[in-house]
């Protein structure tokens, strides 16, 4: 892990040589969501990007994305949610992969739908990403903590126990009390929104505390995009269910 030392962290803080660190370091820099969460959601739209504009025809890209017939149905529904908001991109490369899924459906019509989704391409291409991510957060943690305590960025649940998981005892309490720290932050924001409302009172309300309840949001649950790969992950190892999906679909 972080070979850095048993004394304080404020001193001695090694500069941290992981390339993904940069990636974190953008992320916590940037925003007020998990910088974790934020990253997982970019590669998504890289991976949306690089196929629609180079991959389209590739063989082997398209029998990977054939394996789950389109993706599991959260990504299916991203993929065409990137397409609408990208004015550039239109709906050609799309529908030349789609017709390619349709195709493959009409000649087995019958395949168990939570088979397919634990096969989703990208939810394990994601699940990749988080755990460098997580893993990166961890090697440089004395230099990633320094950032995040000044960051508005807050990790959501889910990456905050993967993280605090692997840490030694002090990191852990440092990182724990910093995180606590900025939760009873957004617990201050939320109330002084109510209040404001409650009092009709002439203080303006600023965008931290109008937003604060999304924020919330973020840190119980993460993004959409981190819980799929837990899911896809459940899925894929739980043969009793399996099991049962597929007596539910075998007549
Ligand atoms: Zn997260
Ligand atoms: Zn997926």
């Amino acid at each position: 892990m972080s070979g850095g030392a048993s004394g304080s962290s404020e001193k001695t803080v090694k500069p941290c040589d992981e390339l993904s660190f940069l990636d974190l370091r953008r992320a916590m820099e940037s925003t007020s969501r998990c910088p974790i969460c934020v990253l997982i959601e970019e590669i998504e739209e890289r991976y949306f990007r690089n196929l629609l504009y180079e991959n389209v025809n590739d063989p082997s890209v398209r029998e990977n994305i054939r394996k789950s017939l389109g993706f599991c149905p959260y990504h299916a529904y991203r993929f065409s949610e990137f397409i609408k908001r990208s004015p550039e991109i239109n709906g050609l490369g799309a529908s030349i992969i789609y017709l390619d899924m349709l195709n493959s459906h009409i000649n087995d019509l019958f395949k168990d739908p939570g088979e397919l989704w634990s096969r989703c391409i990208l939810c394990g291409h994601v699940r990749d990403f988080e755990e460098i991510y997580v893993y990166v957060f961890v090697k440089c943690i004395d230099q990633v903590m320094k950032i995040y305590e000044n960051s508005h960025s807050i990790l959501c649940h889910k990456h905050l126990l993967m993280i605090t998981s692997s840490l030694d005892e002090t990191r852990r309490n440092e990182l724990t009390k910093i995180h606590r720290d900025k939760l009873r932050k957004l617990v201050e924001l939320t109330e002084s929104f109510i209040r404001k409302y409650d009092y009709k009172s002439r203080e303006p309300i600023t965008d931290e505390e109008s937003n604060a309840w999304r924020n919330i949001i973020y840190v119980l649950k993460g993004s959409l995009s981190s819980q799929m790969s837990s899911i896809h992950r459940y899925m894929r190892t739980t043969d009793l269910d399996k099991r049962r999906r597929k007596s539910l679909f075998k007549r």
